[in-house]
C-alpha cells in the first residue's frame, strides 16, 4: 500500500547498524519512497564493533566511530543531503499501532508525541547489555561496553589514568577486547568467567591457549567463578566478590555477560518472540505482522547447519539482514537471508581467536555425533617472511568429510583462515574438495601449501587411517596415568633446552631415530606417543616406528604448540 501521495512510507526504528542499512537499502530501491528512521539517542551509525579500540587509544577522534568511508559524520544533516532520508535522532518510539499503522514517538528533548504513519515498518531495536542480579549494581564505578556514553566514559576512564585496577566480568569477545583496551590503559585487569572457559564459541583446549595469552600479557584470569557481589565504599565501587569468596579489590568493573534481545516494544505490539527473546522472523527478515520487518540484534535467525533459530548478535549480520529487509520492506518479498553459520573474531593483543560453523562441543550438543576432529598447529608463511603461528581445530563429519566448523588461534593470520573455512562450510566443502585447493600463494602471503590445506590434508590421514593422532588433553591423562605411555619429543635438543613439556617425555630428534630405535620398548605393542614443536616431526617420527613394527602408536595434535596446560620449560 502507498501512502497519500502515492510513495511508499518505510518507517526504521533503531539508527545503529541495521537500521541506516535497511533505510539505505529502501530508498537506493525507491528513489521516490518517505524513509524515516526513528533514534532514540543523539548519535547515527556509530560503529559499536570500534568501541574497544577507542577505549584502548587506537584512535582518538571520536566522530571516527560515526564516519561514512568518505570520512563525513552520519548526523541528520548527513542522512538528508546524502539519501534523502529523514533521520529523527533523540526521538523514542514508544508504542506501535498495528492496526492503524502508526508508531507513537516522543521528542526526548521536549517530551512532545508525534505519530509517524508507515507502510511498512522496520524494527532495529538492537539488544541491551545483561547485568547479573548481584549486590551493589548502584554504585559508581560500574559499566558495560554497551553504547556509546559507555566508551566515552571509559575512554574517559582512560585518559584520566587514576584507576589503578579494574576487573571485567565476562570472558566472552567483548569482555576480552575490554581487557585489552583497558589493559593498554595501563590498568591492572582481572577477567572473571562463571563457565570452566573463555571465548565459548571455541572448544575448551582452543580457550586454554587464548588464556595463556592473556596471561602471558599480565591480565589476571578467574573462570568457572561466578560474581557474587559488587563492593563499595561511600557509593564508590572498592572491589567485587565472587561466587567462592574472593575478594578482588578495583575501583572499575565493566560487566560484558551478554546481551538480550531489545524487544520490549514489540513485545507490547502483539509480534512473536522466540526462546531467546529475540522477534521471529521469516527468511525475507518479515514478522509475525506482515507489515513488520525486523533486523540486527532483536532477532532470532536461522543456523545454517543446525536448523535451530539463534540469537546471532553481530554487526555484519545486522548490515546484512538490514539490507534484506530494506529491499523487502520496498518490492515485496524478493530477497532472502540465509542464516547464520556463526562466524566470530577477535583480536586479543597480538594475538587472534576465531570459530566458524560449529565447535566439537557445539556440534555434540546438537546431535552431530559421528565426528572426526583434527588439530594443526603450522606458521601462516614461511619463516623468512616472519611467519607466525596459527593453530586450528576442524571438526568435519566422519561418514561424508563434510566440513563442519574450523577454531583458529594464535597470533598469525587468523582473519584469512576463517573466511576460508567460512566459505567451505557455506559451500557445504568436503575434506577432499579442500585438500587440492587453488589458494593464492607467495611468500609474503601464506606457505606453499597453506595452511588451511595442510589442516585438510591432516584430517584426509587421519580420515583414512594414516594419521593416528590423539588429543592434548588425553595425552596429559595418560601421562599422569599408573601406565603411562612411552612418550616420543623428536625435535632437536637446543629445542628441547629452550622448551619443553616435562611430562615424562624421551628426546629422540626424528633424523637420529633410525640409528636409535634401540632405545625404543622392545613390546611392539607398547603404546608410543610422538609430538614435535607442531606435531610434523611427530608425524615423520610415528611413520617411522610403524615401519619398524611397533603396532600402537600415535601423534600428539598440534604438538606443543597447541599444548594447552603449563610446561616445564
Ligand atoms: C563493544 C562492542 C564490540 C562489538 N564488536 C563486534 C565485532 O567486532 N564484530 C561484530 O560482528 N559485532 C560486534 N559487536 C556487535 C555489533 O555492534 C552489533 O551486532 C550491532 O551493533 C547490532 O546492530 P543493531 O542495529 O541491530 O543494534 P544496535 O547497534 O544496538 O542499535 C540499535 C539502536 O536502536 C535504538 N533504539 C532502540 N530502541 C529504540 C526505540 N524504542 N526508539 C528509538 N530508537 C531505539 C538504540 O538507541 C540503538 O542506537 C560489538 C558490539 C559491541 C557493543
Amino acid at each position: 500500500m502507498a501512502s497519500h501521495n502515492g510513495n511508499r512510507r518505510i518507517l526504521v526504528i533503531g539508527g545503529s547498524a541495521a537500521g541506516p542499512k535497511a533505510a539505505a537499502k529502501a530508498r537506493r530501491i525507491d528513489e521516490n519512497a518517505e524513509v524515516t528512521i526513528i533514534q532514540r539517542i543523539p548519535e547515527l551509525s556509530m560503529a559499536s564493533c570500534g568501541y574497544p579500540y577507542y577505549v584502548g587509544g587506537f584512535f582518538d577522534d571520536r566522530n571516527q566511530l560515526l564516519c561514512s568511508p568518505t570520512g563525513v559524520v552520519r548526523d541528520p544533516v548527513y542522512y538528508m543531503n546524502a539519501k534523502n532520508i529523514v533521520a529523527r535522532t533523540e526521538t523514542e518510539a514508544i508504542s506501535i499501532d498495528r492496526r492503524n499503522k502508526t508508531v507513537l514517538c516522543q521528542d526526548m528533548r521536549t517530551g512532545e508525541t508525534d505519530e509517524f504513519p508507515y507502510d511498512s515498518l522496520i524494527l532495529a531495536t538492537g539488544a541491551l547489555p545483561n547485568i547479573p542480579p548481584v549486590p551493589g549494581r548502584e554504585l559508581e564505578g560500574i559499566s558495560t561496553l554497551q553504547s556509546i556514553r559507555d566508551a566515552d566514559y571509559l575512554r574517559r576512564i582512560r585518559d584520566e589514568k587514576k584507576i589503578t585496577k579494574a576487573v571485567v566480568i565476562g570472558g566472552g569477545l567483548i569482555g576480552i577486547e575490554t581487557c585489552e583496551a583497558l589493559n593498554l590503559a595501563g590498568i591492572e585487569i582481572t577477567v572473571v568467567e562463571l563457565l570452566p572457559q573463555l571465548l565459548t564459541f571455541l572448544d575448551w583446549e582452543m580457550a586454554r591457549l587464548v588464556e595463556n595469552h592473556l596471561r602471558s600479557k599480565g591480565v589476571n584470569v578467574f573462570t568457572g567463578n561466578g560474581l557474587a557481589a559488587f563492593l563499595g565504599e561511600n557509593g564508590k565501587l572498592a572491589g567485587v566478590k565472587l561466587a567462592n569468596g574472593t575478594e578482588l579489590p578495583c575501583e572499575l568493573a565493566v560487566v560484558a555477560v551478554g546481551v538480550t534481545p531489545n524487544t520490549s516494544l514489540a513485545r507490547e505490539a502483539g509480534l512473536e518472540l522466540g526462546a531467546k527473546g529475540g522477534l521471529i522472523v521469516n527468511e525475507y527478515m518479515q514478522t509475525s505482522d506482515p507489515d513488520i520487518y525486523a533486523a540486527g540484534d532483536c532477532v532470532e535467525i536461522k543456523h545454517r547447519i543446525t536448523g535451530k533459530r539463534v540469537h546471532a548478535p553481530y554487526g555484519d549480520l545486522a548490515n546484512l539482514e538490514g539490507r534484506v529487509a530494506g529491499e523487502n520492506a520496498v518490492l515485496g518479498n524478493t530477497v532472502t537471508f540465509p542464516g547464520t553459520i556463526g562466524t566470530g573474531i577477535c583480536k586479543i593483543f597480538d594475538f587472534t581467536a576465531a570459530t566458524t560453523g560449529l565447535s566439537e562441543h557445539a556440534a555434540r550438543e546438537n546431535g552431530f555425533d559421528d565426528i572426526i576432529t583434527v588439530t594443526n598447529a603450522s606458521p601462516d608463511k614461511p619463516g623468512f617472511m616472519n611467519g607466525k603461528l596459527l593453530v586450528t581445530k576442524l571438526v568435519a563429519d566422519r561418514s561424508t568429510g563434510r566440513v563442519l566448523g574450523a577454531q583458529c588461534v594464535g597470533p598469525g593470520a587468523v582473519a584469512k583462515q576463517m573466511a576460508q573455512w567460512a566459505m567451505a562450510i557455506q559451500g557445504g566443502l568436503t575434506v577432499e574438495d579442500l585438500v587440492n585447493s587453488d589458494l593464492p600463494y607467495a611468500p609474503p602471503f601464506s606457505l606453499a601449501i597453506d595452511h588451511l590445506i595442510a589442516t585438510a590434508h591432516l584430517m584426509q590421514n587421519k580420515i583414512k587411517g594414516r594419521l593416528k593422532g590423539i588429543s592434548a588433553a588425553e595425552v596429559k591423562a595418560k601421562a599422569e596415568s599408573a601406565d603411562p605411555p612411552f612418550l616420543l619429543d623428536a625435535r632437536g635438543p637446543d629445542e628441547f633446552e629452550a622448551m619443553r613439556l616435562g611430562i615424562g617425555e624421551t628426546l629422540i630428534p626424528v633424523g637420529a631415530l633410525r640409528k636409535r630405535l634401540h632405545e625404543l620398548p622392545t613390546d611392539k605393542d607398547t603404546e608410543i606417543i610422538c609430538f614435535c614443536k607442531i606435531s610434523l616431526r611427530g608425524y615423520e617420527a610415528a611413520l617411522i616406528l610403524e615401519a619398524n613394527g611397533w603396532r600402537n602408536v600415535r601423534v600428539m595434535e598440534g604438538g606443543i604448540m597447541a599444548w594447552p596446560y603449563a610446561r616445564e620449560r
